[in-house]
């Protein structure tokens, strides 16, 4: 079988240069390719960027029947279609959108399509089953597989009715494409799907070219005016709300002095449109968004992407921050985040169904560590994905400048008995303003300048305060309460008893102060 299949391979680098035009496949796409044309079910699991519409579109141009795209959004898949038809695929897509439904169930059953985009809502549907029995099928791909899993960051229930489509087709071999899967999410992909576990194909995920940096929010159009002067070329910033959206978008322009134009669902769709494709054509061009923007979008040259605050998950950040520098050159990655994230998606945690949230509140720890640790920002990333990567990569933040890791287990301490002590409903300022000694009248008028934790923070260590009520709300050891008091939770008590250290990255110094402090 390896003749036929090294056979079948040198027809698809023909096809892939007289099609594509690309001299060769890239990474594990001759792989995915090889298996798929022996018509072996395949899970492939490739970064964005890395040409996963590739290995179906070129197998579909030489199999014999229609190879059926199952994809999630209608934009997406109306780009995919612009892209297949302008290699000369024969491709259409069948949504709600499409007017022209009739001709391509027509050329559908006259055999005349290489490619049917669909959406999931019609997997279900017994009148599409109807007419997938009406012609040839050579493949179903699964595009963004992993919203089929409950552990991945995206699911979408209308996924679970694929499985007994495909099945209804037994000798259809079935091809899922994700790029963001751990290890748990794959294993669940393939039991969904129906797919051998030897056809789970994984490439690597690294992308050396993007630096990684995140750090703590201090002024937030500060910093963001920063990363846009430090970086010329195109970039985008991903904030979490449609107004943060408009305000941050109109203080970067101000700032700024570059073209800045905002990217999110509410509104019109043909600003949208319009403002996507400006970003597109331009250089230099900074697309303040909400995550609603990215998908599908094919601009190698993005010099930075920006997180106004954190995102929901690795996966995610992965995938957004991926969008930078798919030209291979260097590029940015920064996130700026703050304590309030982190208190807020806990928060959220305990509004969704029972079931789900084991899964939201690992992956939340997953996303604390990658802020927290002091180590390499790459290597967390990688190992996340299942890789085995170097210690350190000489292109994240940590690695470029190693910050000093600290022991703040007493002034954890202080500042976990001062919120006890207060009744575990005082906001972080109040906190601090007993524990430094400042009698305000609000202080006063509780009696708290009466408590024996009053004024016990002193020096360096009152600087610090800040940041060490971040590292316990990250970790979950204080929660933000419905009315914006501190409150213990978690591990808190080892920490107050003395049975748990406290270990954080010393924060950095804003720009510009830190040559004042001697060299520390
Ligand atoms: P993904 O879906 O994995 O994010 P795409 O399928 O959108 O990636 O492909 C990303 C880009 O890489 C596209 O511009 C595509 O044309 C290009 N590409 C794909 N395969 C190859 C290849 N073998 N050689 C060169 N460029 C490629
Ligand atoms: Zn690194």
């Amino acid at each position: 079988s390896t003749v036929i299949e090294t056979v079948g391979l040198d027809l698809a680098r023909e096809e892939l240069r007289r099609l594509f035009g690309f001299s060769d496949f890239r990474g594990r796409q001759a792989d995915v390719v090889t298996r798929v044309l022996a018509g072996q079910s395949t899970l492939a699991v490739m970064p964005t960027g890395a040409g996963k519409s590739l290995t179906y579109q070129l197998p579909a141009t030489m199999l014999e029947g229609t190879c059926v795209v199952i994809s999630p959004l209608i934009a997406l898949m109306h780009d995919q279609l612009r892209s297949a038809r302008a290699n000369g695929i024969r491709a259409a897509t069948l949504t709600s959108a499409d007017a022209d439904w009739r001709e391509t169930m027509d050329a559908f059953r006259a055999g005349e399509l290489d490619l049917l985009y669909v959406a999931p809502e019609r997997a279900s549907q017994a009148g599409f089953r109807d007419l997938l029995t009406s012609a040839r099928l050579a493949l179903f791909a699964v595009d963004e597989a992993h919203c089929v899993s409950e552990w991945g960051h995206d699911f979408r229930p209308d996924y679970r009715q694929l499985r007994p489509l495909m099945d209804a087709f037994p000798d259809v071999p079935r091809l899922a494409l994700t790029a963001t899967a751990d290890a748990h999410t794959r294993a669940d992909i393939l039991t969904q799907l129906g797919l051998p576990e030897e056809g789970l194909i994984v490439a690597g995920f690294d992308r050396p070219n993007i630096r990684y940096a995140i750090r703590p929010r201090d002024s937030l159009p500060r910093q963001l005016a920063q990363v846009c002067a430090d970086n010329p070329g195109p970039g985008i910033v991903y904030a979490p709300t449609r107004r943060k959206v408009e305000q941050l978008a109109e203080q970067l322009a101000e700032a700024t002095g570059r073209p800045v134009l905002p990217y999110h669902a509410g509104l019109p769709p043909e600003v949208r449109a319009e403002n996507q494709a400006k970003f597109v054509a331009s250089e230099d061009m900074v697309m303040v968004a909400t995550i609603a923007f990215g998908m599908g979008i094919d601009k190698p040259d993005v010099r930075f992407v920006a997180h106004a605050a954190t995102p929901k998950s690795i996966e995610a950040y992965y995938q957004e921050t991926g969008r930078a520098g798919r030209d291979g050159d260097p590029a940015v990655a920064l996130m700026l985040w703050g304590a309030g994230d982190f208190a807020q998606a806990r928060m959220r945690i305990g509004e969704v169904e029972q079931a789900r949230q084991h899964g939201e509140r690992q992956r939340l720890d997953a996303l604390a560590g990658l802020v927290e640790t002091a180590g390499c920002r790459r290597a967390v990333l990688l190992r996340h994905f299942g890789e085995d990567p170097p210690d350190t990569c000489g292109n994240c933040d940590n690695c470029l400048d190693p910050p000093q890791v600290i022991e703040v287990t007493q002034l954890a301490r202080k500042l976990l008995s001062a919120v006890y002590r207060t009744g575990q409903s005082f906001g972080f300022g109040h906190l601090q303003k007993v524990l430094t000694g400042v009698a305000d009248d609000r202080v006063v008028s509780k009696q708290h300048d009466r408590l024996t934790v009053f004024g016990i923070v002193e020096g360096e260590d009152a600087a610090l305060l800040q940041a060490v009520a971040r590292a316990l709300q990250v970790r979950g050891c204080l929660v933000q309460t419905e009315h914006g008091g501190l409150a213990l939770a978690g591990d808190a008590r080892a920490i107050l008893t003395g049975e748990a250290p406290l270990v954080m990255a010393k924060p950095p110094q804003r720009r510009g102060s830190r040559k004042g402090r001697g060299g520390s």
